[in-house]
């Protein structure tokens, strides 16, 4: 059964673990109704644009599919049917003399330079299983061992590491032994415990949807309550500080 078959026909079962919904309350960001304007524009139900619209409430952190007791993976079917081009160039890859480590974060001006993003190193079309993007990165990376405190940069490069096979090294931060209670999506949203789910940072979303985005990280740390908080991705914990306080975690500007 397919994400169509099925999820039009829930009773909304993981609308409580999407982070989207829990920082807009509109039933229009469910998995269960992205999926129905899905189904009904490809039935000739409902305009076209309409499934844009749907498309652009989901910021694929997954949560949905985790919880999922059928095994639906929405933001697979969201991320097959966005329109996002595949950088024509990857970033030029500078540093002095014969250094080979190079540290790469979102926002600052880093070996990437200005073009530091997981978008331009094609983060979407990475997450959607473009191998050939996959092996393009891997080419333009080999030989180089990379820092990084960005999941979503991570995932590209190792998608590009398993690609590849040999020749890049990808380190993500890790939190500190006895440190403050982190939470991080690295290893899955987690949204039924009351743990931040998503700050909204992932995918890009936070460019092209601001106003949910820095709503979605002011939720998260309110779910969080009284308890330390904090994020391991240095990406998220920056965007976490600008819209929710002061949330400990790795700063992007901190030597690698
Ligand atoms: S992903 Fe699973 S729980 Fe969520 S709407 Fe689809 S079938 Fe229901
Ligand atoms: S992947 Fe995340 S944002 Fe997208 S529908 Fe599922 S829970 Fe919501």
């Amino acid at each position: 059964m397919t994400v169509l078959d099925t999820c039009p026909f829930c009773p909304r079962l993981c609308r409580h673990v999407c982070p989207v919904t829990a920082a807009t309350a509109r039933e229009a960001a469910t998995p269960t109704a992205i999926a129905t304007v899905l189904r009904l524009v490809g039935e000739g139900k409902l305009p076209g644009e309409l499934a844009t619209a749907a498309l652009e409430f989901c910021n694929g952190c997954g949560a949905c599919a985790r919880h999922c007791g059928v095994q639906q993976d929405v933001p697979a079917l969201v991320r097959g049917r966005r329109d996002r081009p595949v950088p024509a160039a990857l970033p030029a890859l500078s540093v002095a003399g014969d250094e080979r480590t190079i540290r790469v974060e979102v926002g600052t001006e880093g070996a990437l330079g200005a073009a530091n993003t997981p978008d331009a190193l094609g983060h979407a079309a990475v997450m959607a299983g473009d191998q050939a993007h996959v092996d393009r990165v891997a080419a333009h990376f080999a030989g180089w061992t990379v820092l990084t405190g960005s999941h979503a940069i991570a995932e590209v490069l190792a998608a590009a590491a398993a690609s590849a096979g040999r020749g890049l090294h990808v380190l993500m931060d890790a939190p500190p032994d006895g440190g403050p209670r982190f939470v991080t999506c690295w290893e899955g949203a987690r949204g039924d415990d009351g743990q931040i789910a998503c700050c909204g940072a992932r995918e890009g979303y936070e460019l092209r949807q601001p106003g949910i985005a820095g709503a979605m990280a002011a939720e998260g740390v309110r779910r969080m309550g009284a308890r330390k908080h904090g994020c391991a991705d240095s990406h998220c914990a920056a965007w976490l500080r600008a819209h929710a306080g002061d949330v400990e975690g790795p700063r992007a500007d901190q030597p690698g």
